[in-house]
């Protein structure tokens, strides 16, 4: 391990990318020891700028209240509007695709509401059966909001037998075995749980040839992966801010719909006051008629002191450059699969449930821990190493490239070594 040590430190003295960290608060302990913080993947870590961004709308607020509104430099009312270029950068869209609005579920509810449409024949909805909660609730309720059994109109997914992944081969076979009975898939960009990343564009291509909508769920993708959601042809796509985009907790999420939607104003969707056509809102008349592309699917106006934090962080991370960063994120995660090879080559204590291919993953590794693992997940908490545990036996390690040091991913699993006596 000395040698992986030595490693470490000449790959973060040749990090192109190493004076990111200093722009974020490292959490600490009583003594002011820096943790090492694993758990981006949960809650990004606060920029140091935040404070700032925050207090430049306290004050305007204190000073101008409702005038704000209207009164620059960034008048709230086009707030929302200063985070589309880097949305954009982040998951390839143009600034009409995507927005930061409501949150996460919140999102996924409105997209349903227009992209899926049941028919008699055309109704399922193909999921992972092991989806984030809050989205299998979310399909559940909009199914039976339509009149059918989510038994019947919900396909989900399972790895095969003696995998922790689904195949990206059985995906596009489960779209085509559905064929004229699936409306829509609903898959994750990155899964929450084993850190796989899904083929988007494959995904997609299959959900439309098959008469099927492509929807995903990026909150653990959007600012892991770099993505082109607009030449892929996704339909629509959510995210939430407050994991790799560091916005803070509970932060604005946020929405892509595709261009070719863009004027759809038959397409149905629960409208608000903020999605109407901003030149005539202020009228308050009757006859909704909604904002060209994704922004006709607003609903309130928005969180400023939520989206001045988020903004903060998008103006660093767009200033760093997804490309980068994933650049970095690849060597990063690599250099911990194999420190943590060194020290277990034959997987005896920890198998690593994340796909192998660097392709199928982001940053994010699962180590399934064969035993004692919520054990061994306090002992690294005790060790001040921040990570992430998930019922039965896996701890979830985030090292991002933003912020994480490969010196502290040789010190993870240095300890780890300690801990497991091996
Ligand atoms: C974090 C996460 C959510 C959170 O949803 P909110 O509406 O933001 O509370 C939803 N889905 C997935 C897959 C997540 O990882």
């Amino acid at each position: 391990m000395e040698e992986m040590y030595a490693k470490a430190l000449s790959y973060d003295k040749a990090d192109t990318l190493s004076n990111y960290r200093k722009l974020f608060h490292i959490p600490c302990t009583a003594e002011g020891e820096e943790h090492i913080y694993l758990c981006g993947n949960s809650l990004g870590l606060q920029p140091r700028s935040v404070r700032d961004y925050i207090e430049q709308e306290l004050e305007k607020w204190q000073t101008q209240a409702v005038e704000g509104h209207f009164t620059e430099p960034n008048p709230w009312l086009y707030y929302h509007k200063l985070l589309k270029p880097a949305l954009a950068h982040l998951t390839g869209a143009g600034e009409h695709e995507v927005t930061a609005m409501n949150n996460l579920t919140t999102n996924l509810h409105l997209m349903m509401v227009s992209f899926y449409q049941p028919t008699q024949v055309r109704f399922k909805i193909l999921m992972e059966a092991s989806a984030f909660p809050s989205d299998q609730y979310a399909v559940e309720s909009q199914v039976k909001y339509h009149g059918f059994d989510p038994a019947e109109a919900i396909i989900a997914l399972k790895p095969a037998a003696g995998e922790e992944t689904i195949s990206p081969k059985a995906v596009l076979e489960a779209i085509e075995q559905h064929g004229s009975t699936l409306a829509l898939v609903l898959l994750p960009g990155i899964q929450y749980y084993t850190g796989q990343w899904f083929d988007l564009p494959a995904i997609t291509k299959a959900a439309h040839a098959v008469g099927a909508k492509a929807g995903y769920d990026l909150a653990h993708a959007i600012g892991n992966m770099p993505m082109q959601l607009h030449n892929w042809d996704v339909d629509f796509a959510v995210w939430c801010s407050y994991k790799y985009l560091n916005a803070g907790p509970g932060n604005t999420g946020g929405a892509f719909v595709h261009d070719r939607y863009a004027q759809d104003v038959d397409l149905p969707r629960f409208a608000g006051w903020w999605g109407h056509d901003e030149g005539v809102r202020f009228k308050m008349e009757k006859g909704f008629k909604p904002m060209y592309g994704v922004d006709g699917w607003q609903l309130s106006n928005v969180n400023i002191l939520s989206l001045a934090a988020q903004r903060a962080s998008l103006d660093i991370i767009a200033e760093a450059g997804i490309t980068q960063l994933r650049e970095k994120s690849i060597r990063l995660t690599g250099f911990l699969e194999t420190c943590i090879r060194q020290i277990d080559p034959e997987q005896t204590y920890i198998r690593i449930i994340t796909p192998e291919q660097p392709a199928q993953r982001g940053c994010q590794l699962s180590l399934f821990v064969q035993e004692k693992g919520r054990a061994v997940y306090e002992r690294l908490s005790a060790n001040n190493i921040i990570t992430d545990w998930r019922e039965p036996n896996v701890i979830r390690v985030a090292p991002t490239p933003l912020y994480n040091t490969f010196e502290e991913v040789y010190r993870l699993t240095d300890i780890l070594q300690t801990i497991l006596a091996i």
